[in-house]
């Protein structure tokens, strides 16, 4: 059976203070459950503190972006080698927003994608549509396309050590979720696509849910066949909302 897993973005957010409360409360709360993983990707400046923080707890940490190079002359930028080395597990490739605001291509993610493997990383590659774009009918087509760049650069083999997220756009940080149906759809599709080029990877691969997952919603969304668990942005950043996330998960 495929593993679960509930990674909490904490995108921009965050200072010493309480990030040590927050780490603290996830570590006393959250227990090690078989098939069930948990992760938190912080800011970069930020990742010693996690690692120091969630040592012997069952929480793996990561990050939410990663240079496409090894290494070389790329001021600002920093390597999946460099994250490795300090214990990452996991790297998020392909938000929305890094996408959106910074300009990042298919090919730059899958870029991303393939630098995090060579690193011993494990990415989690997040798809999804705008709002304009499932208006127009074309959810599939943008979430074939992303996916496929990664696929096509990568191989499909890649897929046994990523996750994927699918994260409507018009869901994240905004209050509106996708309709546990909704996000099913998406996912089975995603899955499909991974299976035209092999079935057992497809199986396997963990496909997370994103977009305004609350306490609230997280149980009928996790109820979903391929909803394997989230990406949890906003309610990361509040222990009792993540822990409670995780919870739904693990039930
Ligand atoms: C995200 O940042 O990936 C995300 C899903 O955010 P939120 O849960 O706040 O919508």
């Amino acid at each position: 059976m495929r593993g679960r897993l509930v990674a909490g973005n904490w995108k921009m957010h965050g200072s010493l203070a309480a990030n040590q409360a927050l780490l603290a409360a996830l570590k006393a709360r959250l227990q090690a459950i078989e098939g069930v993983g948990y992760a938190v990707c912080a800011p970069f400046p930020y990742l010693n503190q996690v690692a120091a923080a969630l040592e012997g707890s069952p929480i793996a940490w990561g990050a939410q972006n990663v240079s496409e190079h090894d290494v070389g002359a790329y001021t600002g930028e920093v390597s999946g080698a460099m994250l490795r080395e300090f214990g990452c597990r996991y790297v998020i490739v392909g938000h929305s927003e890094r996408r959106g605001l910074y300009g990042e291509s298919d090919q730059q993610v899958a870029a991303k994608f393939m630098a995090a493997q060579r690193a011993g990383l494990t990415p989690i590659l997040c798809v999804g549509e705008t709002l304009e774009q499932r208006e127009r009918g074309d959810t599939d087509a943008v979430v074939e396309r992303q996916l496929d760049a990664v696929l096509n650069a990568a191989g499909v083999a890649a897929m046994a050590n990523a996750a994927i997220a699918y994260e409507p756009v018009w869901a994240i940080g905004t209050g509106k979720t996708a309709t546990p149906s909704q996000a099913q759809g998406v996912h089975e599709f995603v899955r499909a696509l991974v299976a035209k080029r092999d079935k057992e990877l497809a199986a396997a691969v963990s496909i997370l849910y994103g977009g305004s997952v609350k306490p609230g919603n997280a149980k009928e969304l996790f109820a979903m066949a391929d909803v394997d668990g989230g990406l949890i942005g906003g309610a990361s950043l509040v222990a009792d909302d993540f822990v409670a996330i995780c919870e739904a998960a693990a039930n």
